[in-house]
């Protein structure tokens, strides 16, 4: 018998405190789930070996459960699986979508400035960083520091025909619908780096697709990212889910939650004496 239930996931990194934006995107998960009969899966994304800790992951999971969310076990580490994303990465290799990229952080933003100095203006990803200036053409020292990133340019062509998602919510301009795939817009993305054998899009669309995810719900922050999303899932002959980017909570003074931001921290708020229902309440998820 197949199992025809929506799969959702809410895939937090353990590199800092749940805040109340955290606890939006997890309950509206965990209730669409329940609303369509659907299975709720946790996924810890803690590629990143340096900033995710034990620690943190037994608070963000004690956070989780202690707001009223529970997921199927066993719940999925991104760390136990890196064999998966190198696979998918030789994958890319052996297509020639993927090069070794040897410009430093300073040596980028050198070259960046030197050609908005010479009039050109530089473009830039939806996240405001420079487009990397390098390319497939360069070479390195056997020894030289390097990451992969993918060959935009080869990898849009191989993938061919346009792309596009289905998004049930709304991108930052109130794009809805069938949402064509720009990914182009974000130039030769980092899929790999020596000490991080991956990387969050890498990663992301491995795993959706291994976990069987059919729905997507996440802050719209991430909107622009389906781009690349897409365009690695089709490369890799993975299937789309559909994509619903919801609301982001903000701060009082209208800006983004960090995890560094003590004051919405689930920690904080339940330790100054809120119960689950007063977050609900906060977040605007109460009725
Ligand atoms: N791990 C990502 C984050 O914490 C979320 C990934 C996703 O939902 O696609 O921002």
């Amino acid at each position: 018998m197949t199992d025809d239930r929506p799969v959702f996931r809410f895939a937090p990194s353990p590199n800092g405190a749940l805040h109340l934006g955290h606890a939006y995107s997890a309950l509206m998960n965990f209730e669409m789930a329940r609303e369509t009969g659907g299975r709720f899966l946790l996924r810890v994304e803690d590629i990143d070996r340096e900033r995710c800790t034990p620690a943190l992951e037994r608070a963000m999971l004690e956070d989780l459960a202690w707001l009223g969310v529970s997921w199927e076990e066993p719940v999925r580490r991104q760390s136990a699986h890196f064999d998966d994303y190198a696979r998918a990465l030789d994958a890319l290799e052996a297509e020639g979508l993927v090069y070794r990229a040897y410009l430093s952080r300073g040596e980028i933003r050198r070259l960046v400035e030197a050609r908005e100095r010479a009039g050109d203006a530089w473009p830039r990803d939806p996240d405001g960083a420079p487009l990397y200036p390098g390319g497939a053409h360069e070479t390195g020292a056997d020894d030289a520091p390097y990451v992969l990133r993918l060959d935009m340019a080869r990898a849009v062509e191989r993938a061919g025909a346009a792309l596009a998602w289905s998004e049930s919510g709304l991108g930052p301009e109130g794009e809805t619908g069938t949402v064509e795939a720009d990914p182009d817009a974000w130039g030769d993305v980092i899929l790999a780096r020596r000490d991080t054998p991956t990387s969050y899009n890498l990663s992301v669309v491995i795993d959706d697709a291994l976990q069987g995810v059919t729905h997507v719900v996440r802050g719209r922050d991430l909107f622009h990212a389906t781009s690349v999303h897409v365009l690695l899932q089709e490369l890799l002959g993975l299937p789309r889910p559909d994509y619903f980017h919801h609301d982001l909570v903000l701060a009082e003074d209208g800006r983004k939650l960090s995890k560094s931001n003590r004051d919405t921290s689930l920690r904080s708020l339940r330790d100054a004496g809120a119960t689950p229902d007063d977050i609900r309440r906060m977040i605007g998820l109460d009725q």
